[in-house]
């Protein structure tokens, strides 16, 4: 069996939620469970509406649940054809819709939300987006059957960041889905919301559906984990940058890790990092263009991949140096320096130190001079705006030295600001003037990328 798990642009309207009912007819024998994203921006109208409700703000929540309202009736509308199956999901709306509405007027009555609530809040985008894809798979022959993610994803009790108790999950999902399975049926579940043993609903966190696929796919011993969003997979480059950019076949963990943290959105890595373990392959798809092969995002891809997979990047940084005003070992400093960013809820992209001075490259905001603010007393700061990192990713680069001297020497030919390797062991980066960046990515592609699949540039 496989996991499909599809994402809120994949369903964010009728026409979208047609295409994925195909797209899962077309992968029927290999036995999936579907799960499903709230439609694309519902989560944040609900967080919406459960901030209004919280603050008395009747005004503000009366649009927002009538905007919630029309797009699930016209994606009902646009999407199933059958004039039962319409009139039986619109009474499952409406009962929803009721318990939705019913629930804001009781934290807006009493101007409190808590955690809990919100999460009780939050769960209805799900619980709709998979009522809608059952009853428009089953319009197309697939025999879906739909059930209550909070019966199978038990977790412990941090409402809003729940973490999925994995034994529980197993022991549930075969009690419950692998009969289905058996029986010839499709199993659809709202992704990100789960509950307690005590049945109290919760959720996983913004993003959480890509963990209900992961930890279901665990459970069940999947044979691939499908992630199916708005893009063609990883990419060899920003395709903003460089045309030749490209979508990666395979990647190992720490590489996806290393092109999420650049900015890669399409999937959190450590949300997959249940599968991975179990080496249970991801593949990240694109359902707007559902024959294109995606990403496998694999435990380790071995020696036989290109040295570097992909050239990152990332611009609008700022640097700022900090040097001890004593000229000498501060041990304080340090830590100052990351305290100051931590209190702001910034995390350096980069970080180089010496003996008397760190250097640290975060995103160019206004956190920058308030920095500057707590650190000038003890230290001499210097800023510079208008930065960029560029960064060359691939397991290679843990793996062959030769690889590491020719990712050194093509990153020293920038003349970079700052230079890091070896934090991670499948990346090195260089700070560069944001200026050059453009040039710098297409020349470092075209080297590593481009000229042959072992990444033998001539640098
Ligand atoms: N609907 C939730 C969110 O938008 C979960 C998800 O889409 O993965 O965060
Ligand atoms: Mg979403």
């Amino acid at each position: 069996m496989i996991i499909m798990k599809f994402g809120g642009t994949s369903v964010a309207d009728a026409g979208r939620i047609l295409a994925v009912a195909e797209i899962v007819r077309a992968h029927l024998e290999r036995a999936p469970v579907v799960v499903v994203s709230a439609l694309a921006g519902v989560t944040d109208l609900l967080v919406a509406a459960v901030d209004a409700a919280r603050r008395g703000d009747r005004e503000a929540l009366d649009p927002v649940l009538a905007d919630l309202e029309r797009r699930h009736r016209w994606a009902l509308a646009g999407s199933i054809e059958d004039p039962g199956r319409r009139h039986d999901l619109s009474l499952e709306m409406d009962a929803l819709f009721e318990d939705l509405r019913q629930l804001l007027r009781a934290v807006r009555i009493l101007g409190e939300g808590t955690p809990r609530s919100s999460d009780a809040l939050l769960a209805f985008g799900e619980a709709l987006s998979s009522r809608i894809l059952r009853a428009s798979l089953e319009e197309r022959g697939v025999r879906a059957k739909l059930f209550d993610p909070r019966d199978v994803l038990v977790t412990d009790e941090r409402h809003g960041a729940a973490e999925p108790d994995l034994s529980e999950v197993a022991a549930r999902a075969s009690g419950r889905l692998v009969p289905a399975l058996g029986r010839g049926e499709t199993p659809v579940l709202g992704g990100f919301v789960g509950a307690t043993r005590e049945g109290r609903t919760t959720t996983l966190g913004r993003g959480g559906s890509d963990t209900t696929a992961a930890v279901l796919g665990s459970a069940l011993g999947a044979e691939e984990i499908q992630i199916w969003t708005d893009v063609d997979g990883l990419m060899s480059a920003d395709p903003k940058l460089v045309a030749a950019a490209r979508t990666l076949d395979r990647v190992s963990f720490a590489e996806a890790a290393e092109l999420a943290h650049y900015g890669a959105k399409v999937l959190h890595p450590a949300s997959i990092a249940p599968a991975v373990r179990r080496a249970i392959p991801v593949r990240v798809l694109n359902s707007f263009r559902p024959e294109g092969r995606g990403t496998e995002i694999v435990e380790e891809t071995g020696g036989d991949g290109a040295s570097v997979a992909s050239v990152a990047s990332r611009g609008g940084l700022a640097t700022i140096r900090v040097t001890s005003s004593r000229m000498r070992v501060e041990p304080g400093l340090f830590s100052a320096v990351l305290e100051s960013l931590d209190r702001r809820g910034s995390v350096p992209e980069l970080m180089v130190s010496s003996e008397v001075s760190v250097t640290v490259a975060v995103p160019d905001t206004a956190v920058v001079a308030e920095v500057e603010k707590d650190l000038r007393e003890r230290a001499r700061i210097e800023i510079r705006s208008g930065r960029a990192i560029v960064c060359l990713v691939g397991s290679g680069l843990a793996r062959e030295e030769s690889a590491r001297r020719r990712a050194l020497a093509a990153l020293a030919a920038l003349a970079p600001e700052l230079v890091s390797m070896g934090g991670s062991g499948s990346s090195a980066a260089a700070v560069i003037p944001e200026d050059r960046l453009g040039g710098a990515v297409r020349e470092l592609h075209r080297r590593f990328v481009e000229d042959g699949a072992t990444g033998e540039g001539k640098a």
